[in-house]
């Protein structure tokens, strides 16, 4: 398939840079700026081939259009691939040469970090253009704000359950416990939920269990733990074919990125009684906070702004209900509306 085949009509621009110096190999991919300039991370990873790589980037874009839609942003939706081993290839010269591949879009993309990426290379970035978030002396690391944000999305996914939005007494088991895990486990600990916490690193769980007062199962069973929430926070495609069966909860709502395997386990997950609260939904919260350097970077003002995600789910919940559609489609409808209204203008 070309790659103008796969673009379709849909993706504005996409771009590729290649820098023989530092061995530099990016692609950038704008899905839409219609509502702002695209924000989106820089993913490092080693790609098996430069299609696999404008594949994965062209598929992140679009979901980086979503999520900023639905999260009331004015933001469009990019994001950039950096073809490589951030462990061996990653450099200065060459994080130097990718900004100023950003830097050419004259803002029409902005970066932050992704899988790869840290603040301190967009620290780095930052010396050869203006167009980057989440460097060290800015916002920082997103994820303790993405685990804010989840823990709020609980509370809508309580309030939906119970009627309140206390989750004082709630039993959650929380799949992965790391950057952003961590932080809801630690969070719903001080409302005192009742835990449950797996990861694969068992000593990491041990460590935490002790802090917080959690129970510990093993990463194999924590998906099947009886529970009144399941919060993945590890993994994506942990809804599939395999995993349904075993759920014994009542929602499933997490940080996760991508955790229905295909969109049909959406439909699977309401038809079994389970309530899902769709991930670039709840865990925008690390977007919100990048988005929020922007205006002159307010911590105060980027977590209010990521509290109302609670409000963003009880939308989409009510849509879905008034509307006879799973809460995914429910979303994805209310991203689409305000990028296509946006688009006509
Ligand atoms: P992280 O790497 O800090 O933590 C992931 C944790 O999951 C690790 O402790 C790892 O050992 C554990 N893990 C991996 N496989 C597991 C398994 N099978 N069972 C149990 N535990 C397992 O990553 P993070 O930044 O906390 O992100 C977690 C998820 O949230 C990812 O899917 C990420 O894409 C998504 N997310 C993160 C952010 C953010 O701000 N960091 C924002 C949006 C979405």
């Amino acid at each position: 398939m070309s790659v103008l085949d796969l673009l379709g009509d849909e993706y504005e621009t996409v771009s590729f840079a290649h820098d023989p110096a530092s061995g530099l190999r990016c692609i950038i991919a704008i899905y839409s700026t219609a509502l702002g300039p695209a924000l989106g991370g820089t993913r490092f990873w080693p790609f098996e081939s430069e299609d696999a790589a404008l594949r994965d980037v062209l598929r992140l874009s679009k979901a980086m259009a979503y999520k900023a839609a639905a999260a009331d942003l004015d933001l469009g939706g990019g994001k950039a691939v950096v073809i490589g081993d951030a462990r061996t290839q990653k450099n200065d010269d060459l994080l130097r040469a990718y900004g100023r591949a950003v830097d050419r879009l004259g803002g029409a993309y902005i970066t932050t970090a992704d899988v790869g990426t840290t603040s301190a290379d967009m620290d780095v970035i930052a010396q050869s253009t203006r167009y980057v978030t989440g460097t060290s002396a800015a916002s920082g690391d997103p994820s303790k704000v993405t685990a804010f944000g989840v823990w709020h999305g609980l509370k809508a996914v309580a309030e939906q359950l119970w009627g309140e939005p206390s989750l004082a007494g709630r039993h959650v088991a929380v799949q992965g416990i790391g950057k952003v895990g961590g932080g809801v486990v630690r969070h719903l600990a001080e409302e005192g939920a009742q835990l449950t916490i797996a990861d694969i690193d068992a000593a990491a769980a041990q460590a935490l269990a002790g802090e917080v007062g959690a129970d510990v199962v093993p990463a194999d069973e924590i998906l099947s733990v009886p529970c009144d929430i399941l919060s993945p926070c590890a993994l994506g495609a942990v809804v599939n074919d395999g995993t349904l069966a075993g759920f014994k909860c009542r929602a499933i709502a997490g940080a996760a990125n991508n955790q229905l395997e295909r969109p049909d386990h959406g439909a699977a997950l309401t038809d079994a009684g389970i309530l899902y609260a769709p991930d670039y939904v709840i865990n925008a919260g690390g977007l919100i906070n990048v988005e929020d350097e922007l205006h002159g970077y307010d911590s105060a003002r980027a977590h209010a702004k990521t509290a109302a995600i609670a409000d963003r789910l009880r939308n989409v919940f009510e849509r879905a209900r008034a509307q006879g559609t799973t809460t995914a489609a429910a979303a994805d409808a209310i991203a689409e509306e305000r990028i296509r209204a946006a688009r006509r203008r």
